[in-house]
């Protein structure tokens, strides 16, 4: 899996890229990021990559020109991408299914913007999709890429060194994950559930799909409708139900 990061910031996203799993997979060639500086694709002196809006207005928007060059130097030295991503606050919310989709691309360009945002033409010709992180505005899409890449780097087979984790993960199973616990077993008072502690697998196994099970019902009900479940879940998800109702009512 390859990604490049297109940005005026290379630093802002070196450092995290260096740290942690996604570090590791770096360095173990599971996943190679290459952060390419967008004023080495500037021809002017001043190296500048934004301008002021047409029609006036506050705030500069990134010029075309320089982003365009970019993706053609890229594709010219690693062929075509499958995907040229723009960061943006009003694209498709990026979800588990989006981290999956990209994570088969194989190669995806990923494009900060800055400012008031880029020219229109970056997003109807050159970007393939947009993905935004949530519904708030960053300054940059330096820490939305940031957030991409890790995200699909998980789902690379051996990036999370037990695979174990990553199928169960919370929205992984279309379920969001049971309660985990560590030593101590009793830590002021508050005490760890005792069928954490018996030993009895199936009967542990039983315990966090009905947890997780729960947690979904209460905090993510639209999910249910969406997870694949077997018909012990079903029994589980009734049981829940009528309990709920029976508090309630
Ligand atoms: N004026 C624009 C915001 C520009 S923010 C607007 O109102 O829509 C500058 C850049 O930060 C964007 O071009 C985008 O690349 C990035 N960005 C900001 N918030 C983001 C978010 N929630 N998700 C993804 N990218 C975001």
């Amino acid at each position: 899996m390859k990604f490049d990061i297109v940005t005026i910031f290379p630093k802002m996203v070196d450092a995290p890229l260096a740290e942690g799993i996604v570090g590791r997979a770096i360095e173990r060639k599971l996943l190679e990021v290459r952060v390419r500086d967008l004023r080495e694709f500037t021809t002017d002196r001043h190296r500048v990559v934004d301008d002021m809006p047409f029609g006036g207005g506050p705030g500069m928007v990134m010029k075309p020109e320089p982003l365009f060059r970019a993706v053609a130097a890229i594709t010219a030295e690693h062929g075509r991408p499958g995907a040229v991503v723009l960061t943006s606050p009003d694209g498709p919310r990026l979800t588990h299914a989006t981290a999956e989709r990209l994570r088969d691309l194989e190669h995806v360009v990923i494009l900060c913007g800055r400012y008031e945002g880029v020219d229109e033409r970056v997003r109807a010709h050159l970007a393939t999709e947009e993905i935004s992180i949530g519904d708030y505005v960053l300054s940059g899409g330096e820490l939305p890429a940031l957030v991409i890449v890790d995200a699909v780097a998980r789902l690379v087979p051996g990036v999370v060194g037990d695979e174990q984790s990553v199928a169960r993960d919370t929205f992984a199973t279309g379920l969001l994950d049971f309660p985990q616990y560590t030593r101590p077993a009793a830590f002021e008072g508050m005490v760890v559930p005792p069928v954490l502690l018996s030993g009895h697998h199936a009967e542990i196994e039983r315990w966090r799909r009905r947890e997780a099970l729960r947690r979904t019902l209460e905090r993510r009900p639209e999910l249910i409708d969406k997870a694949t479940l077997g018909p012990d879940d079903r029994t589980i998800l009734n049981e829940l139900l009528e309990r709920k109702e029976g508090e309630t009512s």
